[in-house]
């Protein structure tokens, strides 16, 4: 099984929700940026307080922070077997960061999972879902980011892209993920 773990696709195409039920299975931490970034929003810490601003709006936050975040996640001591990385990296810039920061510890991704889906699909969950950057205006902003600042990094990993068709039923998706990962 493939442990070490990059999921791409649009906002609301289901990765967090596929992630969970693959750590699982995997026995591997799901590392999801938003779920940092919002905890850090819970908690107030001057992280969250500088991340909120960009969240809110449907904007990256600056690749300087994000990254330092997701190193320091990388770097305990339940993700040295694997992890699933949902939502970054999320620019090239970010790509060439973590291939840096896994060089650095002697690792290589196993593979990338792209999650295909129509984005009316995506806009109907995350409307449903109403989390709090998932207002229509905020929405279609996250989606513009996607194909500007995303979208690109399915060229950038090339061979290591594995096709996943996310739409359909959680169970029916997730048994795709497992296939396409054994
Ligand atoms: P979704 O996949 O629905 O867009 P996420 O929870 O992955 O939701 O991300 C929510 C927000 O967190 C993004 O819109 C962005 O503002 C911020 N974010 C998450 N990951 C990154 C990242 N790698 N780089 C910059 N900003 C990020």
């Amino acid at each position: 099984m493939k442990k070490r773990l990059v999921l791409l696709g649009p906002p609301g195409a289901g990765k967090g929700t596929q992630a969970e039920l693959l750590a699982e299975k995997l026995g591997v931490p799901h590392i999801s940026t938003g779920d940092l970034f919002r905890a850090n929003i819970g908690q107030g810490t001057p992280l969250g307080v500088e991340a909120k601003g960009y969240i809110d709006a449907g904007n990256l936050v600056p690749t300087d922070v994000t990254a330092r975040m997701v190193k320091s996640r990388l770097a305990e001591a339940d993700a040295a077997e694997g992890f699933l990385l949902d939502g970054f990296p999320r620019t090239t810039e970010q790509a060439e960061l973590l291939q840096e920061m896994l060089d650095e510890a002697g690792v290589a991704l196993d593979g990338v999972l792209n999650f295909v889906i129509d984005e009316d699909i995506v806009v109907e969950r995350m409307l449903a879902r109403g989390r709090e950057d998932d207002k229509e205006d905020v929405i279609r902003n996250r989606l513009a980011v996607y194909h500007s600042e995303t979208k690109p990094l399915i060229d950038h990993y090339g061979a290591e892209i594995i096709n996943v068709d996310a739409e359909g039923e959680v169970e029916e998706i997730s048994q795709r993920v497992l296939d396409a990962i054994k």
